[in-house]
């Protein structure tokens, strides 16, 4: 199990990785969803960390891999990361993170480091409840919630003293 709680300690992070991995590739063959060459080259990257990736990040990381890519592939391949919640987009950081329960119905919250930009992703269903609640008294409909907090990782608290 990759538990989206071990972002912010030390952990075997290759079983994280393999987990993930494993249930994107499961999700696409029962979907009948095609993780092409582009889309796996991008999801592998924002999987080498629990760290929030932009999609200039990313193109210099395929460049350093020597698979050079043009922008638009990129987007593509987020959309569908996205889309399909492989991935995750973190709004105010405009940045993208491989999710810790790929293609599962959930609704995540994000801890973001503001130095080493690395996220634990939790998913908080008593914040949607107190939220659906007020929604509720206000005669409002909420159609998307993104909750991010942001703050300093153990790591970088350390670094910080
Ligand atoms: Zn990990
Ligand atoms: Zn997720
Ligand atoms: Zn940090």
């Amino acid at each position: 199990m990759a538990g989206p709680e071990l972002s912010f300690s030390k952990h075997d992070h290759e079983g994280c990785k393999s987990y993930s991995r494993d249930a994107v590739v499961q999700y696409c063959a029962e979907n009948g969803l095609r993780l092409t060459a582009s889309r796996d080259l991008v999801l592998e990257i924002l999987l080498s960390d629990h760290r929030a990736l932009g999609a200039y990040d990313i193109l210099d990381e395929m460049a350093k891999r020597g698979q050079s890519a043009q922008p638009p592939i990129v987007y593509r391949a987020l959309d569908f990361l996205v889309a399909n919640r492989f991935a995750h987009k973190i709004e105010h950081l405009n940045a993208f993170l491989a999710c810790g329960m790929p293609g599962a119905e959930h609704s995540p919250a994000f801890l973001v480091c503001n130095n080493c930009r690395k996220v634990a992703e939790a998913t908080v269903n008593d914040t949607d409840a107190l939220l659906e609640r007020f929604a509720n008294n206000s005669g409002f409909v909420i159609q998307n919630t993104v909750i991010e907090a942001f703050g300093l990782c153990p790591d970088c608290q350390e670094t910080a003293e």
